[in-house]
């Protein structure tokens, strides 16, 4: 069975990004890894969702670093950049980096993300990333396509999860 390490941004994007891995013979494992939330006690709301996720969906989830200087390093200096510019490629380019390195240790066949899932983010940058950082081992799926997002948010309803109204970054959340 082909073994994915999904990049998870946050549990709500997870729930079917998983159903539908799995859906296709997927065999999957979590990594959330994500230094760009601000702030910190944002960062636990999120990463509690997890706890959920994992009893839900049966799935094991690896947590990452959490290093936000590591991300204003590659960041800041494009803070007045909108959602979905500049900033937010190189901000998926450092998660998938490291979700990639992470599956290449683990020995997985593919890795892909949660982060297609949201209608705020453009799929095609977020697949000529991957596949720049990964070639074949990025799986390009648009988990938005096939109601992905529709449900996505009923099962968050139906879990009764933290369900968060910003992207992520202390810039998103000053918008
Ligand atoms: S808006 Fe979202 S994707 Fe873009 S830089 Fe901020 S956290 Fe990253």
């Amino acid at each position: 069975m082909n073994k994915v390490l999904l990049h998870i941004c946050c549990g709500v994007c997870a729930f079917a990004s998983i159903e539908r891995l799995k859906g296709e013979g997927y065999t999957v494992k979590g990594f959330f890894y994500n230094p760009n939330i601000h702030p910190s006690g944002e960062y636990e709301k999120r990463r509690e969702v997890l706890n959920i996720v994992r009893d839900s969906t049966g799935i094991e989830i690896i947590e990452g670093g959490y290093d936000p200087r590591e991300w204003f390093a590659l960041c800041e200096h494009l803070k007045d950049e909108p959602e979905g510019g500049a900033r937010c490629s190189i901000c998926y380019r450092m998660r998938l980096k490291e979700t990639f390195l992470l599956s290449k240790k683990l020995k997985f066949d593919y890795f892909t993300t949660t982060l297609t899932i949201s209608p705020h983010k453009k799929s095609r940058v977020i697949f000529d990333i991957g596949s720049q950082i990964g070639g074949d081992d990025f799986l390009a799926i648009d988990f938005k396509k096939k109601d992905g997002f529709k449900r996505t948010n009923e099962l968050a309803r139906k879990y009764n999860v933290y369900r968060q109204n910003y992207c992520g970054c202390v810039y998103s959340l000053r918008k």
